[in-house]
């Protein structure tokens, strides 16, 4: 596609925020949703250059110019970025073969950048991979970075400073700094217009789970690493590395993410999901009297503990904690074991929109169940755990989703109706988000 996106030169808005201004071509306009973007941190970040304070929105909007192949005109960027996002959108074109790819990137100013000091950030939101990652690297001192706006949307206050609050307690106690960033990122551009156009080529992934999130998210730290003086940014595996596959978080796309003399370091993908659990945080914590909220929930309204309990990912984790001999409740979940009978009820009818990486979370979680009894409790369900087979449960979902999106790619009729699906559920959401701020206003 013809066409560009154009960043434009930073401003700070006061000590602590900036903003930047995005402009796109008409055809390219549908894909942004805001020409603001705006990031604030807790600490100041007016003596950052410009060529640094720029990346964050320039993280956010690349991965549309390589899925679009349109041009990125740059007012201003670090060197050391510039020809990161090369190496990365060539890794992208590898991962992703139906994306164009062909962006040319146009910068009327490039800077070399050092930064002083020698320190190391984490992206921490709390959950299982970010607080493993910090348990490893605790001798390190890592600088912990909460981003509000990226799981927690921003009009929900009410979660951020709840989990902020764990989060708060948890630094405290372990004695590292815990810094905060505040950014509209994922408003500036329109997931529903990405999802529908692009989730096919990203094999079925959302636009934000198979491209956006990971350098976006790193691109965000860049002001904060330059004003605290980092070396090294860590950012948690999702996967262990025995899982090739492509999303948006690979150790080739994270590692190759960098700016000034600072490196991004894919950390421990050695261990799987349930190793993080068994191996770093059972033998950390289990003899701690307090132990850390694992917030895993991404329910927007996850019920009195920071985790709901009964969605996958709650479940999943709730059943790695009891194989691994760890009991939920100390760790931030509402358990009964009912709950994981309903869950298994419900999976095996098909209700959970699972896709290749769930059956291999599951797969990993299974590997690990005794073959034979002693299983923990409940029995049944690790009895039931032991032998199931998770390849059967992706195609129930993948097939239909897949054919939809064929036929929505072949039909104009259906592609009109695909587009009014889309409308009306963003008009439900929409509803959802202001009956969700009435609810947060009523007094309690
Ligand atoms: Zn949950």
């Amino acid at each position: 596609m013809s066409g560009w996106i154009a960043v434009h030169r930073p401003e700070l808005t006061d000590l602590t925020s900036v903003r930047v201004r995005i402009d796109a071509s008409p055809e390219l306009a549908r894909y942004l949703r805001n020409s603001v973007f705006e990031a604030t941190y807790d600490r100041q970040i007016a003596d950052v250059p410009p060529s640094i304070l720029a990346i964050p929105a320039i993280a956010n909007v690349a991965p549309v110019c390589w899925a679009t192949g349109c041009e990125l005109r740059l007012a201003c960027v670090d060197a050391t970025f510039l020809r990161a996002l090369d190496e990365l959108r060539a890794k992208v074109a590898e991962f992703y073969p139906a994306l164009p790819c062909t962006t040319r990137v146009v910068a009327e100013e490039v800077r070399e950048n050092r930064i002083r000091g020698q320190g190391v950030g984490l992206l921490f939101s709390g959950g299982v991979d970010s607080t493993a990652s910090l348990v490893r690297h605790r001798a390190e001192n890592p600088e912990l970075v909460m981003i509000h706006g990226a799981d927690i949307p921003l009009r929900n206050e009410r979660l951020w400073s709840r989990a902020l609050e764990a989060n708060r307690q948890f630094a405290a106690a372990e004695g590292v700094v815990l810094h905060t960033v505040r950014s509209n990122f994922r408003e500036v551009l329109d997931a529903g217009a990405l999802n529908a156009e692009f989730s096919k080529v990203l094999l079925g992934r959302s636009w934000w789970a198979g491209i956006q999130h990971a350098i976006a998210l790193l691109g965000l730290l860049a002001p904060l690493s330059a004003a605290s003086g980092w070396k090294r940014i860590l950012i948690a595996a999702t996967y262990a590395q025995h899982i090739r596959r492509p999303h948006g978080s690979p150790p080739e796309l994270d590692s190759r993410v960098r700016w000034a003399d600072l490196v991004v370091v894919h950390d421990s993908n050695d261990l799987s999901r349930y190793e993080k659990i068994q191996k770093v945080l059972k033998p950390y914590f289990e003899a701690k009297p307090g132990k850390p909220t694992l917030r895993v929930c991404l329910l927007e309204d996850p019920g009195p503990l920071l985790n709901c309990g009964r969605c996958e990912k709650c479940v999943r984790t709730v059943v790695a904690l009891l194989l691994a001999g760890m009991d939920p409740r100390a760790y931030g979940f509402p358990y009964h074991p009912g709950t994981l009978f309903r869950f298994r009820d419900r999976l095996l009818r098909g209700k959970y929109k699972f896709t290749v990486g769930h059956v291999l979370m599951w797969q990993d979680l299974q590997q690990h169940v005794p073959k034979g009894p002693p299983w923990p409790e409940p029995v049944a369900f690790f009895h039931w755990l032991a032998e199931a087979d998770f390849t059967q449960i992706p195609y129930i979902w993948q097939r239909r989703h897949r054919t939809e999106q064929e036929a929505v790619s072949r039909s104009p009729v259906l592609r009109g109706l695909f587009t009014l699906k889309t409308l009306a559920r963003r008009m439900v959401r929409g509803v959802r988000a202001i009956a969700f701020r009435l609810n947060q206003w009523v007094p309690r």
